[in-house]
């Protein structure tokens, strides 16, 4: 019989490195394993066999000693390898009879040679890696994040809103155990775990900004066998506004005035994110003189303490002037003969 090509089954050169070898077997371990396809026979001697492949190619004496002679040196290994004999060890019975429920990631005392499995094992099945749908003794779910968008008035008053979520949790009908021997779950397919609905309640605190992220504890995908579930992250995403602009705390405004305005100056509203508010423009002002309204800015989502509002007067003249006006404002050339450009 030829012997196994451990290379070609975990799908790397002959010259490959430990690190794309780890990388190669962490990737198919995620795929085999048989908390991913509970009851699948031919994936689980699948995953016995990348096990099998990487416990040998991982140890540096054993793969030197394999790209001698091939895996028939290995008969004896090979025939004796079970990567899931630390779960026969841990009494809870055979692993084909339980769909690998209680299957203990115990790899530590296996191969004898001290291979990377135990490590291995650890990484690949952490419980709050979050990237793999794997369920392990008390696993926590993974996080969730959800985009939420806000309108600025929104985000300077903080906000209750209700969001809809898809949260995984465990298979109400099979109880995540994935079906009965090889009859899939029809309702979660056999993954033990079903996307369910739901429609909670959230508070967005004031002072939110674009790429914020707010933590709601507990409501991310529920934990396996009693694990704790992960947390739910909306990351705030900002509507542009059509005359606000914000920076940091401070938002900027601009406002037209009359020519009148601005000569004898007068009290204005101008729009705030929490309403209009009124505004003094002294006599004499000029186009883009700017006015600051403290504490009309964005507050701190800490502190609650807020910035200003910075405004920016701009003076607008009439589209269309008759002539009697014209003339008025050629004779008020003449009485204040002035040039901006070297007087101001
Ligand atoms: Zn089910």
């Amino acid at each position: 019989m030829a012997g196994k090509d451990y290379y070609q089954i975990l799908g790397v050169s002959r010259s490959a490195s430990e690190e794309e070898i780890k990388k190669a077997y962490r990737r198919l371990a995620r795929k085999y394993h048989p908390d991913v396809n509970p009851g699948n026979k031919e994936m689980e001697e699948r995953f016995k066999e990348i096990s099998e492949a990487y416990s040998v190619i991982s140890d540096a004496e054993k793969r030197r000693q394999y790209d001698l002679g091939g895996s028939e040196r290995f008969q004896g290994f090979s025939q004796g390898f079970d990567p899931f004999s630390a779960y026969a060890r841990s009494g809870a019975g055979s692993p084909g009879s339980q769909g690998f429920q209680g299957f203990r990631f115990d790899f530590g005392d296996l191969g004898g040679g001290g291979s990377g499995l135990g490590d291995i094992f650890q990484e690949v099945f952490s419980g709050k890696s979050g990237s793999g749908p794997f369920r392990n003794r008390n696993r926590q779910g993974e996080d969730l994040e959800y985009s939420l968008e806000l309108g600025l008035e929104e985000a300077a008053s903080g906000v209750t809103t209700r969001i809809n979520l898809a949260r995984e949790a465990s298979c109400p009908a099979c109880l995540s155990s994935g079906g009965q021997g090889n009859k899939p779950c029809p309702q979660c397919g056999g993954l033990g775990r079903v996307n369910q609905p739901e429609n909670i309640q959230v508070r967005i605190p004031a002072g939110v900004n674009e790429g914020s992220r707010i933590r709601v504890p507990g409501k991310g995908n529920e934990g396996s066998s009693g694990g704790p579930p992960g947390d739910l992250f909306l990351l705030i995403r900002m509507r542009p506004h059509p005359s606000f602009e914000r920076q940091g705390r401070d938002l900027h405004l601009e406002v037209p005035i009359s020519l009148s305005e601005a000569i004898f100056g007068a009290k204005i509203e101008v729009p705030t994110v929490g309403g209009s508010v009124k505004m003094t423009i002294p006599p004499g002002t000029s186009s883009g003189q700017q006015f600051r309204l403290r504490g009309y800015g964005m507050p701190d989502t800490k502190k609650g303490s807020r910035g200003d509002q910075l405004v920016r007067v701009k003076i607008v003249l009439p589209s269309k002037l008759d002539e009697k006006s014209k003339e008025l404002i050629r004779e008020f050339e003449r009485m204040n003969p002035y040039d901006p450009r070297k007087d101001s």
